[in-house]
């Protein structure tokens, strides 16, 4: 089972997330059919949605992650809510790039210049949404400058998928790690070593640790709190009544010509691609 795990320092000082997004991201792939390149890029977004998602208050609120590129996958779209429950899909899930110079996947080829957009519906009347260009479009230095320019928090992000030859996906994680005002200095120095001397975050799974031990690794020398262990999940909440509401929202023009073609259609799901059929009496009944 996935795992999300919440944790602070003792001294107060940082809070931190780490996750586990193998499943998850297994179920999104068999989903949408992604290569690997597109499951990469979709597995980083949806670990950071899971992550950021359990920032949130309350359980109802959602928290929306938005990509749009010039690459050749257009565009990832990511949703999570409070609690722990998150969906997504990229815009082209056959995207095929080369691998880059050091192996590993192109995501930040397949994504390419663009921006990301973070919406936090937190039940008020309008949403807070903040905004940034990509830095590098590989996704976790991207969340890393969001949280620095938008929301002041000084952040290290690292997400990561690993895809194994028969496309499902080996590993999948990730971790947060946020300073909060009151740290100190030394706080600062000892996290920078820590990072600077970890391996990826695939190679710590690969090589055995689980999403505790890969925390308190990133962590070393600080005495770490969990607060909180939870189960995130892949979970899309898509009706007939809501496309239903979908096509009525498109205005009785465009359903009467739907009518007119005589054919049904087919509505699919961007999330799950659950497929809804509406024959010619359903139509009918919408208008
Ligand atoms: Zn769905």
């Amino acid at each position: 089972m996935d795992k999300l795990l919440r944790a602070t320092t003792k001294n107060g000082e940082i809070r931190a997330f780490a996750v586990n997004t193998k499943e998850l991201v297994n179920v999104a792939r068999s989903y949408h059919q992604t290569t690997p390149v597109a499951s990469a890029a979709l597995g980083r977004l949806l670990t950071a949605g899971v992550m950021m998602g359990s920032m949130l208050k309350g359980e109802q609120e959602l928290l929306t992650l938005n990509i749009k590129g010039d690459g050749p996958i257009g565009g990832v779209l990511v949703t999570a809510n409070g609690a722990g429950q998150v969906k997504g899909y990229v815009n082209n899930p056959l995207v095929d790039l080369p691998l880059k110079v050091n192996g590993k996947l192109d995501v930040s080829g397949a994504i390419g210049v663009g921006n990301l957009t973070v919406i936090k519906d937190l039940g008020m009347k309008e949403p807070y949404v903040g905004q940034v260009e990509l830095v590098s479009g590989e996704i976790a230095e991207d969340i890393t400058y969001y949280y620095a320019s938008s929301e002041q928090t000084p952040s290290v992000v690292a997400l990561g998928v690993l895809v194994d030859t028969d496309y499902s996906i080996k590993q999948s994680g990730g971790f947060i790690i946020q300073l909060l005002p009151q740290a100190k200095e030394e706080t600062i120095v000892q996290l920078e070593k820590n990072i600077q001397e970890l391996p990826s975050i695939t190679q710590m799974f690969e090589s055995g640790l689980d999403e505790e031990a890969i925390l308190k690794k990133v962590l070393e020398g600080f005495e770490v709190l969990v607060h909180d262990i939870s189960s995130p999940e892949y979970y899309c909440n898509c009706s007939r009544e809501r496309v239903e509401k979908a096509l009525i929202t498109i205005g009785k023009e465009e359903l009467d010509a739907m009518i007119q073609d005589g054919e049904p259609i087919e509505m699919n799901c961007h999330f799950c691609d659950k497929k809804y059929r509406f024959e010619m009496e359903d139509l009918k009944k919408l208008i």
